[in-house]
């Protein structure tokens, strides 16, 4: 199956002012996870995403089976693949190597991350042979292929490491300088705080598009884990609403009629398409994408 640049894809339809839409997926680590993969590309990739994206866990770790995974969905579909790419868990020389192999595979997107510090050194800093932040990953990817499509994360509610807005907002545009051609953003709930985000990293001169993420939440136990391991800010209507209720059908269906809204939010003020944190699943992706349809999207 050729190729298919996620740039192109996504000039493409944001000149026609079309919304992108993509779903990141992370590789399953067994036979049952790989069922359920499977279920949700099978229900997901008719909804013709623009492109979908795979995370690289585990310090590195699993680079292998994120680079199975991108190679086995790139050959099966026509919309581009993004295979993310970590400097934690790499030297310079290792990540060249990768980038290589994927492109010799026929991959020719990559989000390039600094990547979170493995599980055991949680004071993890950059060993003098690696790469020490993500604007270092996307010079070593640019200077072996100036024509990939390359990403970078962006945070609406800033880093938790950054030392204040301003200086993750400058490395923003470092990262972007650097080469990236688009920023994806870590989850948020509060849609003000990504168009404030987006003001003010075109205020500094950040050019390219910033694609929301957005994670429905579908459980309850969820709202407590990505407050803690994103530092993200859920809002009280929404933490109340999921709070007083147990019954997890109930759950589900509020926390995908706020995505939804949230998501019709975006796109009607402006946001360039949507990216769903789908954690293999695609129930939730799938009814705010049907919910979407029926709003005109
Ligand atoms: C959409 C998305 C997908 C992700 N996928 C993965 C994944 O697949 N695997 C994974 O491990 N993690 C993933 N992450 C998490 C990400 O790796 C972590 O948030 C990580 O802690 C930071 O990565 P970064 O690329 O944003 O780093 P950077 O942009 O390098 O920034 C990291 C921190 O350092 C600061 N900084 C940057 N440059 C400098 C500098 N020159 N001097 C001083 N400070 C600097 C920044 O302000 C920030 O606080 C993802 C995040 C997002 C939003």
């Amino acid at each position: 199956m050729a190729t298919t640049s996620v740039v192109e894809t996504m000039r493409g339809r944001l000149f026609r002012r079309d919304p992108v839409f993509s779903f990141e997926f992370f590789p399953p680590r067994d036979a049952k996870g790989e069922e359920t993969l499977a279920r949700a590309m099978a229900e997901l990739a008719p909804l013709n995403p623009a492109f979908v994206s795979v995370t690289c866990g585990a310090a590195g770790a699993t680079r292998h089976l994120t680079r199975d995974l991108v190679c086995s969905l790139q050959s099966r579909h026509s919309f581009g693949v993004m295979a993310h790419i970590t400097a934690v868990g790499h030297s310079r020389e290792e990540l060249a190597e990768l980038v290589k192999d994927y492109h010799s595979r026929g991959i020719r997107s990559f989000l390039a991350l600094r990547g979170d510090p493995p599980r055991d050194e949680p004071d993890w800093t950059p060993r003098p042979n690696q790469a020490k932040n993500a604007a270092e990953v996307v010079q070593i990817i640019r200077g072996l292929f100036p024509d990939v499509s390359i990403g970078v994360a962006g945070y609406p509610e800033t880093h938790p490491e950054a030392e204040s807005v301003e200086s993750d907002l400058r490395y923003l545009r470092v990262k972007v300088e650097a080469g990236a051609d688009f920023v994806v953003t870590q989850m948020f709930f509060d849609n003000a705080g990504y168009f404030a985000y987006e003001h003010r990293a075109r205020k500094i001169g950040v050019k390219a598009p910033i694609l929301p993420g957005i994670m429905p939440i579908t459980r309850a136990g969820q709202i407590e884990r990505f407050q803690s391991m994103c530092r993200v800010e859920i809002p009280e209507q929404l933490r109340l609403a999921i709070g007083s209720k147990d019954d997890p059908h109930r759950i589900r269906e509020i926390g995908i009629s706020f995505a939804a809204a949230q998501c019709a939010d975006l796109l009607r003020r402006g946001a360039p398409g949507i990216h769903f944190f789908t954690l293999n699943q695609s129930r939730a992706g799938h009814a705010v994408f049907a919910a979407l349809q029926a709003m005109g999207w």
